[in-house]
């Protein structure tokens, strides 16, 4: 079951914090005391697709109420572990609610994509992937949920659906580099920004009803034995409510982040640029390490990827400051890697726009194979071409910015601006 949990929360990145806290937080002897492996609800009498077919008013009409935006306040309104099983059952009753609304929508706009898109296995396998999960949700009952028992078996089900959809990127990147001849980069992106984006929120408010679940059956003791990143767990352990770090110190991620990035790098090119972090490296503000991961690795791997191809050895210069009027943070990534052309530059926040070459006559699909084949785990220098949009829909998704000013023949500054928020 670790293992389950672990492929669960897998981002296509090596294992976060957060994810190590989940691995070892919930220990198969408390599955088995309550009979996990029965959770899974029995519902394949019907298949998918008359199932769908069966339930597509139902459908039509969770996709149409409004879609309640998630933020930070929200999250963390269930307060600090240990959680009382009354606020679990609550936060479970709340994801119960809303997340069959979030599943509907994604399911009704993949249906209206053109025939011949959806056709495609790739984005069929996207579509099957939210059906499946719709109907695992609704076939839970929501009146059950007056029990840690069914909190247990919910939070099953949800780790389950955050498993389900943990390739999705790869898996749509693939789907619409075969279509393309039959939509416009620009209808690709507009579909694709909306999509993600939502996803971002679905996704969220699955792993914080997992995340609070875990941290309120947490037993310190258990945590300790585990293994060598529980050290840390322990140690930071008190700063988070559910995926959100209440101090979280963005210096330590950009070094965790460059380390890994520099690995890949030196795959990539044998050398790795250097790295100085200036500013103010102490700040810490609350905020959800896994975004703020998935965005500095992207920006890091630009960077470098830039720093070397121009063999710049001047190195890549961070810069932190804090918000002086709120709980938030700016971000300055520097590099003289020769910034971008005034041709690419329109270009940059679409989805699949890359100037990455692996070989001579490559088209996007041979890219593509090399990029997640060499991978496969996201841990290529760049290809897909969705570092730029999808880091920006994450720092967008609570009120921040990324944006990117090239000195084209010199260098890149790319700023980012996050808001945080005041917790207690
Ligand atoms: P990918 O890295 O897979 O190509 P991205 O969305 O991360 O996709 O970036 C898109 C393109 O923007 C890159 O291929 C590159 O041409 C350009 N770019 C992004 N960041 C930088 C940078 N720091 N220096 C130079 N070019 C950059
Ligand atoms: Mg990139």
């Amino acid at each position: 079951y670790c293992r389950h949990l672990a492929t669960a929360t897998s981002r296509g990145l090596r294992p976060t914090i957060l994810q190590q806290r989940r691995i070892t937080t919930l220990t198969p002897r408390t599955t088995e005391a309550v009979g996990f492996e029965n959770a899974t609800p029995k519902n394949d009498e019907l298949s998918l697709e008359d199932w769908s077919q069966e339930h597509e008013d139902e459908i039509s009409k969770l996709a149409s109420k409004p879609l309640k935006d998630l933020n930070l306040t929200d999250l963390i309104r269930f307060g600090r572990p240990p959680l009382s099983p009354q606020s679990l059952l609550t936060s479970a009753r709340s994801t119960r609610e809303n997340l069959p609304v979030r599943l509907s929508r994604r399911i009704v706009a993949l249906r209206n994509l053109p025939f011949i898109i959806v056709s495609n296995p790739h984005v069929s396998q996207i579509f099957n992937n939210y059906l499946h999960s719709l109907r695992s949700i609704l076939s839970f009952p929501s009146s059950s949920l007056t029990n840690p028992l069914e909190e247990l078996k919910f939070t099953e089900i949800l780790t389950d659906i955050v498993k389900t959809h943990s390739n999705t990127i790869p898996t749509l990147a693939r789907g619409f580099i075969e279509c393309r001849r039959y939509a416009t980069p620009a209808e690709v992106t507009s579909f694709l920004d909306q999509h993600l984006r939502e996803r971002i929120g679905t996704r969220l408010m699955a792993e914080q009803h997992i995340a609070l679940h875990i941290s309120s059956t947490a037993n310190p003791e258990e945590i300790k034995g585990a293994d060598g990143a529980t050290v840390e767990l322990v140690q930071d352990g008190s700063t988070y409510i559910g995926t959100i770090d209440t101090a979280l110190q963005p210096a330590r991620l950009i070094n965790s982040c460059a380390s890994f990035v520099g690995e890949i790098c030196e795959i990539r090119y044998g050398v790795r640029p250097q790295l100085v972090i200036d500013g103010d490296p102490d700040v810490r503000f609350p905020y959800l390490p896994v975004h703020l991961e998935y965005i500095l690795t992207e920006l890091l791997k630009n960077a470098f990827r830039a720093s070397v191809e121009a063999e710049q050895t001047e190195p890549i210069r961070v810069t932190i400051a804090k918000d002086p009027y709120t709980a938030g943070i700016s971000m300055r990534i520097r590099d003289r890697g020769g910034g971008i052309s005034p041709e690419d530059m329109p270009n940059i926040w679409s989805y699949s726009f890359t100037t990455f070459r692996e070989g001579e006559e490559e088209d996007a699909l041979g890219r593509f194979n090399n990029s997640v084949a060499s991978a496969g785990d996201g841990s290529s220098i760049a290809g897909l071409g969705y570092g730029l949009p999808l880091s920006r829909a994450y720092a967008e998704y609570f009120g921040g910015s990324l944006s990117v000013q090239s000195a084209f023949g010199w260098g890149t500054d790319v700023y980012l601006k996050l808001k945080g928020v005041e917790v207690d």
